[in-house]
């Protein structure tokens, strides 16, 4: 009894020297790399905060540490949960999370939310929503990273599902905010697409976007509960029935509707074990890793437009006179192609 008080007591300590010395101002390189492989919280954490950082060096120690987890990652399923803000995303993260880790899975959430540059994280920066998670010493959490760009906030959520998946989280739920142009980011990061929806006042139809319904490789009713059930079984018979209308996915994958109630935690099970079918049906086939060579190349290319560019309007020459510039092209002085040729020779010379 003696003994094993001794020992909790020595892993508590020895743990938390540990998570302390991963909070210093610049742990070394190789000790994050070794607390990610690790499955270390703490070195993960500081790592991603490396990856959102904006200085230079922190960005290259980023970089170096990506470096040497890309080995180690790809073994996950990355899933990614869309739908309007209060459809309930949140609410189901928890349960569906949850669920997986008392299937014995390590779950990571990440976020994109372009929007939260502006209202200061508006999805899970209010870790309230999903307190049970929170506490799950299985589960990880992190927020939307702030950016003035979306291709900016989507790379460092992609950077980060490398260091998740190298710290041994086998599932990687990344959630976006339902409006704009997130959903396509995160389905180009994602193996499978989950799209949340509300049964609504009769016109379930109504309001969707084709493009999301189209990428969706599920569609779940939520909250068909209570009084919402019968409108939901509904909806349910709705949703099918539109997508027929739909063209058949390049996987060959009929994309099906559910149901759940996320928060009595009904339908949940339901929407894993699809999941477990598409991957496998995907694995069987190639196209799952297909899939992702697919999605490595064109964030590539994505990559490169995004540092071309941020380089370009980081320039001095170009922050010197393209406001001069945009003063000349409205005044109709210069034209637009024009000012921006002049800008392209300013900033090619060296
Ligand atoms: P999000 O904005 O999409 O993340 O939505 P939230 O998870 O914050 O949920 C919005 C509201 O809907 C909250 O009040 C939840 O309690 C409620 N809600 C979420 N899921 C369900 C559900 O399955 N059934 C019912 N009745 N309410 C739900």
């Amino acid at each position: 009894m003696n003994i094993k008080l001794n020992t909790d007591e020595h892993f508590k300590k020895s743990n938390i020297s540990k998570i302390k010395s991963f909070r210093k101002r610049n742990p070394s390189t190789s000790a994050l790399i070794s607390g990610i492989a690790d499955g270390d919280i703490a070195a993960l954490s500081r790592a991603i905060t490396l990856i959102e950082s904006s200085n230079e060096n922190h960005r290259s120690q980023a970089q170096e540490i990506i470096d040497h987890c890309l080995p180690l990652s790809g073994q996950s399923v990355r899933i990614g949960i869309t739908g309007v803000p209060g459809v309930g995303k949140s609410t189901f993260i928890e349960a569906f999370g949850s669920t997986l880790t008392k299937l014995g899975k390590k779950v990571a959430v990440l976020a994109i939310d372009p929007t939260s540059t502006i209202s200061k994280g508006s999805i899970l920066g209010d870790k309230t929503r999903m307190q049970e998670l929170v506490r799950d010493p299985n589960a990880f959490i992190r927020p939307s990273p702030a950016g003035s760009s979306l291709g900016g906030v989507t790379r460092k959520t992609r950077e980060s599902i490398v260091l998740c998946e190298a710290a041994g989280y086998d599932i990687i739920l990344v959630e976006t905010v339902g409006v704009g142009q997130s959903e396509t980011a995160v389905h180009g990061m994602v193996d499978f697409f989950l799209l949340l929806k509300l049964a609504g006042a009769g016109d379930e139809l109504q309001g969707i976007k084709r493009g999301i319904m189209e990428m969706a490789d599920l569609i779940v009713i939520n909250k068909a509960d209570g009084e919402n059930l019968k409108q939901a079984k509904q909806a349910k018979v709705e949703f099918s029935r539109a997508l027929h209308l739909y063209p058949p996915k390049k996987n060959g994958w009929i994309t099906k509707v559910l149901s759940c109630s996320a928060t009595e935690h009904t339908g949940i099970s339901e929407i894993w074990e699809q999941i477990k079918i598409y991957v496998a049906d995907n694995k069987r086939k190639g196209t799952f890793q297909e899939n992702r060579k697919e999605q490595n190349k064109y964030w590539l290319l994505q990559t490169i437009d995004d540092l071309l560019k941020q380089e370009f309007y980081q320039d001095k020459k170009i922050r010197a006179h393209l406001e001069d510039m945009t003063q000349e092209v409205v005044q109709g002085k210069l034209s637009p192609f024009a000012a921006a040729e002049r800008l392209m020779v300013l900033f090619k010379e060296k």
